[in-house]
């Protein structure tokens, strides 16, 4: 990646955009629209449709339409292999292009973006593509007189809605395994990130996806995304951001169909470092971007750090020097390492968490304030807290910006306390050379995903989830095949 590429990019204009609806590059029905804010300087980049309900009740009927039809449920899996890998093809033929749209869009740090975005996405394409002709069914242990067999089906439509961090990561998450799978999908991007998730589905019509199988309708959150979450011809709907809306989302199936909800939503992943943690620089530094990376707008981000009490001060002063040496600014200049915070409105957020962190006692060791305002754009330093207690709301709210909270441990029992003292349970990191102790607080720790001895990194393999308030279902790994198939049992009396 050059940054002289990266320069002719980053000015290109571009058009405004449309919904995608039965393989149609059109208009809200209502003709309204919104303008896309850059958060690298505030300005005004593109606007977008403001899609609504009656945008909502096409994308659907197109998605229903092509299920019925067959043209992509019934097709051979051979050809929604082909098709999903084209797509891969073009969307790495055009990584660069998309990454700096996404960056323009979102404000992550070029380098992070590109292979968590473009590059990310073909990955996951091309594992679940590889996955379509290599899931059998069952047949069950009946007596010889009888036969059955387990099939598994597509669900039918299903609904997703995705956030502004990491559209096309997440998004990738939920569209290959619902596309392999042979469902349709209608997906509402965030208001806060729609552009890269547009550029792809143009691609993946080039790619041959037959109409109606894929359509994203724009707009807000509680028109479009409500309009979805309530329609009843939706099947699944799944879901990734906030709890409050995850909550909302619950009720939506209520009131309507009773749809299948799956929820990935927030965390304040405890991150304990034990004394005897193999290497601390490495620890250190991995531990800074492990909360840091993406300005802190990481779902599994590291929030909170545990450090055991012989290494407490040591430690914290490496995170502190690595914390306050990262250099903050334009995400699309290659020697950034942390970009921008995604809107005004986050940025105050987060503001708002540090004046009540410090309220309530909390001691602010590096950061707490805004940067580069003179750019227009939403900038903040990285923010370092130590005698965080449990009960402060930085111990337990997700801040979901550049603020870590830190707390002291004396063994094992009491990190495994604090860790587990919250109603999330998302992620978490161990850092020790005791492989029993290891075991142990993998054992211990309530959390959908533990890392030892590093943090971040879990590739497409393994299934990423929550327990608790961090949601249900898993993204990822073949295990994502759950949420888009129905298991039909065939019970067969044989003569
Ligand atoms: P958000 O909940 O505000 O929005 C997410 C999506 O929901 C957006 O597309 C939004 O338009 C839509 N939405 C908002 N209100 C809605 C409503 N009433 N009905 C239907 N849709 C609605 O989240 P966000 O601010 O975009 O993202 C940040 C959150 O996402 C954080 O909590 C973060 O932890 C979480 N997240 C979780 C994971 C994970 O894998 N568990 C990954 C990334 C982000």
């Amino acid at each position: 990646m050059q940054q002289d590429s990266i320069n002719t990019l980053r000015d290109q204009p571009i058009r405004p955009q449309k919904l995608l609806i039965n393989n149609k590059s059109i208009d809200a029905v209502e003709q309204k629209t919104f303008d896309v804010i850059s958060p690298i300087d505030g300005r005004v980049i593109t606007s977008i449709p403001r899609g609504g309900e009656m945008d909502v009740n096409l994308a659907v009927r197109a998605a229903r339409k092509a299920f019925e039809s067959g043209v992509w449920s019934n097709a051979t899996p051979s050809f929604r292999k082909q098709v999903l890998q084209r797509w891969a093809d073009l969307i790495e033929a055009h990584a660069l292009e998309i990454a700096v749209l996404g960056v323009r869009d979102n404000g992550t740090e070029i380098g992070m973006a590109y292979k968590a975005e473009p590059l990310s996405a073909v990955g996951t394409f091309r594992y679940f593509a590889e996955a379509i002709d290599k899931i059998y069914g069952e047949i069950a242990p009946t007596l010889n007189t009888t036969l059955g067999l387990i099939h598994r089906e597509p669900v039918g439509v299903v609904g997703a809605i995705v956030p502004w961090n990491f559209p096309l990561m997440i998004g990738a998450w939920k569209l290959a395994p619902a596309l392999a799978a042979g469902n349709s999908v209608v997906l509402k991007p965030s208001e806060d990130a729609s552009l890269g998730l547009l550029k792809i589905a143009e691609l993946a019509v080039q790619a041959g996806m037959p109409a109606g199988v894929l359509n994203i309708v724009t707009g807000l959150g509680i028109e479009a995304g409500a309009s979805l979450a309530l329609h009843n011809d939706v099947d699944v709907l799944v879901f990734t951001g906030s709890g409050n809306v995850g909550r909302q989302l619950l009720e939506y199936s209520a009131q309507s169909n009773l749809k299948r909800v799956y929820l990935e939503l927030g965390g304040k992943s405890p991150n304990i470092v034990f004394a005897d943690a193999p290497n601390l620089d490495i620890a250190a530094k991995t531990s800074t971007l492990g909360i840091f990376r993406n300005a802190g707008q990481v779902c599994v981000a590291g929030s909170r750090l545990l450090i055991e009490e012989p290494i407490y001060d040591e430690f914290l002063d490496k995170v502190c020097n690595h914390g306050a040496s990262l250099r903050i600014g334009d995400p699309l200049n290659l020697e950034t390492d942390v970009g921008a915070i995604n809107s005004g409105r986050q940025l105050e957020r987060c503001q708002g968490f540090i004046q009540r962190a410090l309220d309530e006692g909390a001691h602010c060791l590096i950061g707490g304030q805004a940067l580069h305002q003179e750019s227009g754009g939403f900038y903040m330093q990285p923010t370092i807290f130590d005698r965080v207690t449990q009960n402060m709301e930085l111990a337990r709210e997700e801040v979901f910006g550049p603020v870590l909270a830190v707390s002291k441990f004396t063994d094992a029992d009491e990190a495994l306390s604090i860790a587990n003292d919250s109603v999330y349970g998302l992620a978490s990191a161990v850092w020790t050379s005791n492989l029993s102790l290891a075991h142990r607080m993998v054992r211990g720790i309530r959390s959908g995903l533990v890392h030892v001895n590093c943090y971040g990194g879990a590739d497409i393999t393994v299934p990423l989830g929550g327990v608790g308030q961090s949601g249900n279902g898993h993204d990822k790994s073949m295990h994502a095949f759950d949420k888009y198939s129905d298991l039909k049992t065939a019970w067969i009396q044989l003569s």
